[in-house]
């Protein structure tokens, strides 16, 4: 009899341990997914556990879980991946974005916009990576992942930039093999000469290391053609950023002076150019995104170009920069599509923004405001709008790591 009920208990005890080992740490109930990569677009339960998606699915049991959060009426989404920002904060004053100042730090900016996943876009060349390695991308809570700078000494303004010298293919794709984990492309900015040299060299260190490249095409007088960028130069994966920017001085737009977009743009974006907004302080015009999207010329990836010249003037944050494209009309699917699984797509990290089981837990969870907003650009010519997204609580590999309104709260006082 003895043995009999030990090993009934014992039974008893490994149940209730599994049962246990069932419970979610969370379940966010009754929100509207979106999911674009899942085509999951709807009212749904999600749960997360040990830091991973556990399931998403219609009516969880909430006493499965440690924690309930009410979403009603909010959107869940994957954490936003921002595929342009700066984040090589520093102290080396007169290095701009790299280490420098006008870089910011991560975290003090990506949750509270409902961004889990910042990639650097070549404020670091090879020379200054392990540095960036050190002091930000292993010590940020947020994922920090990076274009490397094709030019050594990375985003240090003045002549830097413009060493062809220092634009070394060999040696960048060398450190792209280097940090895989975190090295996602190659990147070429501010180039204001006539050679194609840079753009091939950024060109040539993609292909030795099997990574996109990021083109800011800098600004040359007259410009270069943006055609034969598209058609002769970069391969179909690589991406042209600032695509909404007009310095029609030193810079081709895709947009004429007609309000037209240029008919080789469809036809690039066909051959699988990948355009990216990267806002930033000086390249979202009205007068380039309003009729681009009029005429189904769509950026494939919404992104910031965040730094402190942006988040300060138009751009803001992510949260504010994707409800500048709801009221231009985008709908919030597309919005979050091109904020999520596209960059991962692009980047070629498709276990990123995506809400797939298993995946880690990075979820976003937006209200959409009504009322009436205006939205800048870099001119400070405003849009008027009626509806803004607002970062109520961000997961970072299942961790709370923003909550506006304390939807997650432990306790209330009464
Ligand atoms: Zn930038």
């Amino acid at each position: 009899m003895k043995i009999k009920s030990f090993l009934v208990f014992s039974l008893l005890f490994v149940m209730t341990g599994f049962a246990m080992a069932q419970t979610y740490s969370i379940i966010i109930k009754g929100g509207h997914v979106i999911d674009p990569k899942n085509k999951i677009d709807g009212v749904m339960d999600l749960a997360v556990r040990d830091g991973k998606i556990a399931l998403v699915s219609k009516n969880i049991d909430a006493k499965e879980a440690k924690q309930v959060i009410d979403a009603t009426n909010m959107y869940v989404t994957p954490g936003i991946i921002d595929m342009h920002v700066h984040v090589f904060n520093g102290t080396k004053y007169e290095q701009a974005l790299m280490n420098g100042q006008s870089s910011v730090a991560p975290d003090e900016f990506s949750f509270r916009a409902g961004v889990t996943t910042f990639v650097d876009a070549g404020s670091s060349g090879w020379r200054g990576f392990p540095d960036f390695k050190k002091q930000t991308i292993d010590l940020a809570q947020t994922r920090v992942l990076a274009f490397l700078n094709i030019v050594g000494e990375g985003m240090r303004g003045g002549p830097f930039e413009q060493n062809i010298k220092d634009m070394e293919a060999r040696k960048a794709a060398e450190f792209a093999r280097k940090y895989p984990a975190q090295i996602v492309g190659i990147k070429l900015a501010h180039y204001v000469g006539h050679e194609w040299a840079p753009t091939d060299s950024a060109v040539e260190a993609g292909k030795l290391a099997d990574i996109p490249v990021m083109i800011d095409f800098g600004g040359s007088t007259p410009p270069l053609s943006i055609e034969e960028l598209f058609m002769k130069h970069l391969r179909p994966g690589d991406i042209f950023t600032h695509c909404y920017a007009y310095w029609p001085a030193t810079r081709e737009a895709p947009v004429d002076e007609n309000g037209k977009v240029k008919p080789f743009i469809p036809e690039a974006q066909k051959r699988g150019i990948i355009f990216d907004v990267g806002h930033g302080g000086g390249s979202f015009f009205w007068s380039q995104a309003i009729p681009s999207i009029q005429q189904g010329f769509v950026a494939d990836v919404i992104s910031s170009d965040l730094h402190t010249g942006s988040m300060n003037s138009g751009m803001k944050d992510m949260a504010n920069l994707m409800s500048k494209f709801l009221n231009m009309g985008l709908s919030i699917q597309d919005v979050i599509l091109r904020s999520t699984w596209n960059p991962a797509k692009v980047i070629h990290r498709p276990e990123l923004g995506n809400l797939s089981v298993g995946a880690e837990a990075d979820v976003a969870v937006f209200s959409l405001r009504k009322g009436n907003f205006g939205f800048l650009d870099i001119t400070g010519v405003k849009l008027k709008g009626t509806q803004k997204l607002e970062a109520e609580l961000t997961l970072r590999a299942g961790k709370i790591v923003w909550d506006l309104n304390g939807i997650a709260a432990n306790a209330e006082i009464k």
